[in-house]
Order: structure tokens, then sequence, then C-alpha cells
């Protein structure tokens, strides 16, 4: 049955009124009173009642359902669902070759691992002593030892080993045990896969490595944006959207993009594209405008959450709209003409100092879908990085044979790998569809009572980090092999 009359299509009136009407009542103002009275006959009975309020029945338009103009791929993703990707344009996402990134060997001999970091300048030094019974007993335990060059840790970050800032204990003690405090004195390979975003890799595991007392390498350190590198080989000019300031901008230049350009310089170029902006000062004075009327940008890349959803979203959608990513155009072909555009990840939600999980680049990226599909009738095509992605795991196992090759020169894939996460929709859906051992923390996202019933771990849930890693080195190690 349809809904409107076809001359009256953007009102909110339904042809037959709701069974129960949620009802809203409406205080009419003395501007409008006026207006609808006639000043000839102020007293005439023309149905209105002056004196009270009136009853509006709310009503649901479906021109106003957003669920219409969602992309059929953007549902939070579920294993009952069985789906194993929210790309629209398939999984063969580019990912940085090994020999495109830099090399870790490289790395440490360049720049000690422990060079320049307080915490571990804070850490005793390696013992000698130490390090040669350690190989004396790892000669004699030799199936242990290929043991642990057969496993490997993926770690989650937040919620897994800090929160934010704050050290969560049993994250000190884990990494303790995997860089060697244990009975063959053996480091045991893991590597970190986050959702996180915006800000250097070199930077964020420097703070890292200082609350969690332990070195970490940029070579064992995956966040949302960092397989994106590989983009720079495809497109030069490109805009950069979210982060704090201009540190996405940093980012995507360490990346090897030659011209980043970011929100500030397009509203710095024509304030009126973002009508509800006023840039400060000091944005204004940081900015770097352009013609960007002679300027084709290539592609969007969203590397983290957008702190100006409204000026965001309005320079995407331009962009999207217009003829091969020139602002000021728009295009006739709203496809053809189109250019890519990329998520460093797709969570709805995340968790932060609000009771309340905040909104995360998921659910920007739903209203600009929906925005999009409204403005030109199509479905936008676009690209999601980041856990449960494919490509992100794929970019993973390069991480984890490299650091191995690193750690015990032998690059390989270890056969068992464990994925430690606290959220079931992006670590443990993506772990699982990966065929990692996938365990279940309760120190952050995931609270509820056994296992999660939509993304279930496949090897337990676990009360902390440490009681995952003690039981996943029980079974791959032996439950005599000593954490000491
Ligand atoms: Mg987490």
């Amino acid at each position: 049955m349809p809904m409107f009359e076809d001359d009256d299509f953007c009102v909110d009136r339904p042809i037959s009124p709701p069974k129960s009407p949620e009802l809203h009542r409406v205080q009419l103002s003395d501007g409008y009173r006026s207006s609808r009275s006639n000043p000839q006959s102020p007293n005439a009975d023309d149905g209105l009642n002056r004196n009270e309020a009136i009853e509006v029945p709310a009503t649901r338009s479906f021109i106003s359902d957003a669920q219409n103009y969602m992309h059929n791929l953007s549902l939070s993703p579920s294993m009952k669902d069985r789906r194993g990707s929210r790309n629209s344009l398939g999984t063969s996402l580019p990912i940085p070759s090994r020999e495109s990134r830099r090399s870790m060997l490289s790395w440490y001999s360049a720049v000690p691992p422990h060079d320049g970091c307080k915490a571990c300048s804070s850490m005793p030094p390696a013992q000698p002593t130490r390090e040669i019974l350690a190989s004396q007993l790892q000669d004699i335990s030799s199936s242990k030892v290929a043991a642990v060059k057969d496993m490997a840790f993926v770690f989650d970050i937040d919620g897994v080993l800090v929160h934010g800032d704050r050290l969560i204990p049993e994250g000190q003690r884990v990494l303790q045990i995997l860089n060697g405090d244990n009975e063959l004195g053996i480091k045991i390979p893991h590597i970190f896969l986050t959702n996180g975003s915006g800000k250097l890799e070199q930077t964020r595991v420097d703070q890292l490595s200082k609350i969690l007392k332990s070195p970490i390498s940029i070579d064992q350190f995956i966040q949302s944006h960092t397989p994106m590198s590989a983009l720079a080989e495809y497109y030069s000019t490109v805009l950069v959207v979210g982060g704090e300031g201009y540190r996405c901008r940093e980012v995507a230049y360490d990346y090897g993009f030659r011209n980043v350009i970011i929100p500030h310089d397009v509203v710095a170029w024509d304030p009126t594209i973002a009508p509800y902006r006023t840039p400060t000062p000091s944005e204004r004075r940081a900015a770097w405008p352009q013609d960007f009327s002679q300027t084709n940008i290539e592609a969007i890349m969203v590397f983290s959450d957008s702190r100006d959803y409204a000026t965001d979203m309005q320079i995407i959608v331009d962009l999207l709209r217009s003829e091969h990513g020139r602002l000021g155009t728009v295009a006739q072909d709203p496809v053809a003409q189109r250019i890519p555009i990329y998520f460093s990840q797709g969570d709805l939600l995340c968790p932060t100092e609000h009771p309340i999980p905040r909104m995360s680049q998921g659910a920007f990226r739903i209203g600009l879908e929906a925005m999009y599909k409204a403005l030109t009738g199509v479905d936008l095509e676009r690209v999601i990085y980041g856990k449960p992605e494919l490509a992100t795991y794929k970019y993973a196992d390069e991480v984890i044979a490299g650091w191995l090759m690193y750690l015990h020169g032998e690059e390989k894939l270890p056969k068992n790998i464990y994925m430690i996460g606290d959220n079931p929709a992006s670590d443990i859906v993506g772990g699982n569809m990966y065929g990692w051992n996938t365990c279940l923390v309760r120190t952050g996202v995931y609270q509820g009572e056994g296992n999660d019933r939509d993304n279930p771990a496949s090897f337990g849930v676990f009360k902390n980090v440490l009681e995952a890693v003690e039981t996943a080195i029980g079974k791959e190690l032996g439950k005599d092999f000593k954490l000491e």
C-alpha cells in the first residue's frame, strides 16, 4: 500500500493513520497561530483550539529510513552469517610486500631495540651468563625449541594488554614470559594487531613499550592503516581523513604518498565548501591550501576517526560525486568517474572513557554510504582494511614470518597461531575465519557469560591475557613448561 500521495511525496503524512500512533505534543507558537488565523475574524471557529497543544502522530517515512540506503555489506560481521568480508570490491587488496617494508634486521642493526626508549633504558642490561645458560638449555630441549618456533601469539592491544594509557598488569607479565622469562630463556614469537590508528607506528610502539615496560619493534606491530602503505604505489595525490590535527598527514607521507591533502586544506582554499565550519586561526595557519579546481585527487583514505563529521562527509561526498576527483565538478556518471575510497577499519563502536561505547569508523562509513546512495541512487563501492578483513590477516602472516626470521633465523609461518582479543566482532571473527586459534579475554569489550554466541572463540574464553597465554603454552610446550 502506498504510504504517500504522489503530490505530497516529501511530507511525513500517512494516508491512513497508524493503528497505535506514538503521539508528540506540539505547542503552537504565537507566530504560527497568527499566520493561520483570519485577522478579520480572530475568534472564528477554524477548527484550532488555540489554548491547547495539538497532537501530531509520529510516522515512519520510508524516505528517511536509512536502511534503504545502507550498503548490503555494512552490517557488523558475525560467524553466523559466514560472511568473509565486508568489502564490496572483494578481498584482493594490496598489502606491502616483504621487500617494500623496511628490513627489520637493518632496523635492528641501525637502532638497537632499547635505544632511546625510556622504558627499555630502565630495564636491567642483558646478562651474558644467563644467555649462555639459555642456549645450552635450548640445545638439550630441541623438541620444545622446535615447538616454540612453530607457534606465535597475535595480540590485540586495547582491552587485552592496556586500557588506553593504563596497563593491564597481566599484560606486562605476558611480555616478560614471551621475551625469555621461561625455562628455556627463549623468545616466543608474538606480534601486535590493532584497529587503532592516527599516529606513526614508531610513536605508538614507543608509547606501548613504555606502558608495558618491554621493548616492542615496529616490525612486530600492525595498526589499522599499516597495510594501506601499499596503496602509495598506486596513488600519488590523496585526501586523508581523520585523526587528531595533522598527524594522519604525517603518517601518509611516511607511507610514501607524495601529495597528501586533508580536509583543513580544502576548507582553507574555499570556506564555502563547509558552511557549518569556521576554521580557527591556528588551523588556517597550518593548512596547505592549493587550487583544488586544478587538482585531481586520486583516492580518499579514511585513516582514523573523523573529528568533524559534517565537514569530512561533505568533502568526501563532493569528491565521490566529482569528475575524477576534481572538486567543484559533478560527474555525469557517478560510477565511471568516481575515485576510490578506502577505510582503515570497519568497527561500528569503540570503547572509550565514556561508559557507553562511542561510534567509530564503521558508523561514519555507514552514514556516508547512505548519503551517497540517497544522492546518486547507487551503492558506494568501498574498501575496508583492519580486523576482520582478509588483507590485514594476510599482512599479519608476512609480519609473523619476518619476526620469526629475526628471532630464530627461520622464515616460515608457524602452524599454531593464537589470536588473543577482547572483541568478538573483530578479533575473534577474523581469527576464526583465518584458521587461527582464538582466545577471548574478559578485560575489555566482552563481558558476557560463557563464550560469545555469534562469534565463539575457538580456544576458549579467559579471565585475562595471562591465563590465555599460559593455557596456550601449556598445550604447545607441555603443562610442565615453567614460566620463570
Ligand atoms: Mg580490543
